[in-house]
């Protein structure tokens, strides 16, 4: 997949009444963006698609959540979520999070969509990204993972976090990347834009 043409179309604030009438309007294919903060899901998108701060700007300045949407080779429409666990144990952003994305995938009645969960293949995965996978899962969304960072790993460390990957994630599809060295970026782009 080369990636010819990539637009953003806006951002949204994280209240769902935002939300709802841009998934009316919607036809295409949707690929969503998850991540812990931090796992590097800025520098993924921007990596993958070859263009610089197209996802930063509005998610870092004072920090607001908004949902970045970006249209890429006009068959898809991107979404990159806010990161999760910023704040960490604080329940009622948690749980904000987790009514954005059922609510979100409740409403989308094409079904034309993927969840991309970005993890950090140094960290390995978490208990919290356990549970945003376990409820995109649960509502049968089509699940990538991607193990980013792994430029950071040793081929034995790597080992352990691949265990425990298939430990919490079971057969669901899984790539490395890095950002660092563009490593399994082409490889990456095939497995997240295939339908
Ligand atoms: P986000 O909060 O998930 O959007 O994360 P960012 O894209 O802002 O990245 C967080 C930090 O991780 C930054 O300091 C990045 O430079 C770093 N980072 C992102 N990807 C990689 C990678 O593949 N390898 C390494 N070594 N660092 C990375």
């Amino acid at each position: 997949m080369k990636i010819q043409e990539v637009k953003f179309l806006k951002s949204i604030t994280e209240n769902e009444e935002d939300i709802f009438p841009l998934i009316d309007k919607n036809k295409k294919y949707q690929i969503l963006f998850l991540g812990r903060s931090n796992v590097g899901k800025s520098s993924v998108i921007s990596s993958l698609l070859g263009k610089k701060d197209l996802a930063h700007s509005s998610a870092k300045a004072g920090k607001t959540k908004t949902i970045n949407i970006f249209e890429v080779n006009k068959d898809f429409q991107c979404l990159d979520f806010p990161g999760y666990g910023f704040a960490r144990g604080n329940k009622e952003n948690k749980d904000k999070l987790r009514d954005i994305i059922l609510n979100y995938l409740q409403s989308n009645v094409s079904k034309n969509l993927k969840a991309v969960i970005i993890l950090d293949a140094f960290v390995g995965p978490t208990v919290l990204d356990k549970e945003v996978f376990d409820y995109i899962d649960e509502k049968g969304t089509q699940i990538l993972l991607i193990l980013n960072k792994v430029d950071k790993v040793k081929r034995q460390e790597l080992e352990k976090t691949i265990l425990k990957v298939k430990e919490y994630f079971g057969n669901t599809k899984y790539i490395f990347y890095s950002c660092k060295t563009n490593n399994y970026r082409e490889d990456s782009l095939k497995l997240v834009f295939e339908r």
